[in-house]
């Protein structure tokens, strides 16, 4: 039985497995791919950036770069 593990789950898909999640996500990220080259707010910095970027990440791709800055610092 195959439980659990998502193949778009590196791409941020939340579903675990959830099929009505994971359709829902696919539905989204299609629209969000057929408005490609719409710009679109950051909800967080107000920048431009496309509606892929905000159905992956809830943001922008500056956004997303600083987030994971601040939850993954580099360490030397
Ligand atoms: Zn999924
Ligand atoms: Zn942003």
């Amino acid at each position: 039985m195959h439980v659990g593990r998502c193949a778009e789950a590196h791409l941020g898909c939340p579903c675990r497995g959830d099929e009505a999640i994971h359709e829902e996500r696919s539905r989204e990220l299609s629209e969000a791919r057929a408005t490609a080259d719409l710009s679109v707010e950051c909800p967080e910095c107000g920048s431009p950036t496309t509606p892929l970027s905000i159905v992956s990440w809830g943001n922008c791709r500056a956004c997303r770069t600083a987030h994971s800055r601040s939850t993954h610092p580099l360490r030397w």
